[in-house]
């Protein structure tokens, strides 16, 4: 993710380098260190380096109906441009971009993709987390998790017109158990 441009920084303009990233990165800061993998072209441009691609992560979230954790696969697409602080030829600083919170391309012309990266991570995750698409949720009386089946709750809510049912199936289930 730390990419040395001395050389591209000494390129004409347009020139381009690929570079395959199969890194480690803690994306959202939490602790949680996790893989990350695609492919970014570095490309130069008249005031720096544009870097430009699409990586593939995951981050853990809560799950925002039944609050578990998961994992979230996230695809982040990058395009940002990086400006030197000093010039790779004469080794003279160089007076900073217009652009308040512009990425850097420090002074040993090390071009650092991390920040960028999560940034355009934060970007890229679901207002609303969902451990998967059909999630139940929890039972709102008693906070039971309803992946796991019915609560007791959900028994005494029941439409009466169905209670006998209901009823028949708990004893067919206890019957079930006797055997
Ligand atoms: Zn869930
Ligand atoms: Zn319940």
């Amino acid at each position: 993710m730390q990419i040395n441009v001395s050389q591209l920084l000494k390129s004409t303009i347009g020139v381009k380098r690929e570079y395959a990233i199969d890194s480690t990165i803690d994306l959202l800061d939490d602790g949680n260190v996790t893989s990350i993998r695609g492919n970014i072209e570095l490309i130069r441009t008249n005031r720096g380096i544009l870097a430009k691609g699409t990586l593939h992560s995951e981050v853990t979230l809560d799950c925002s109906r039944c609050l578990c954790i998961y994992n979230c696969p996230l695809t982040i697409n990058l395009e940002e441009e990086f400006f030197p602080v000093i010039d790779v030829v004469s080794g003279t600083s160089l007076p900073a971009p217009e652009e308040p919170d512009s990425f850097q391309i420090d002074e040993h012309h090390i071009l650092d993709l991390r920040d960028a990266v999560r940034q355009n991570a934060l970007l890229a995750l679901p207002m609303k987390p969902l451990c998967r698409e059909e999630c139940a949720g929890i039972c709102p009386e008693c906070g039971s998790d309803l992946n796991r089946g019915l609560c007791q709750c959900a028994n005494e809510n029941i439409d009466p017109r169905w209670s006998k049912l209901v009823e028949s199936l708990k004893t067919s289930n206890k019957h079930k158990e006797v055997e």
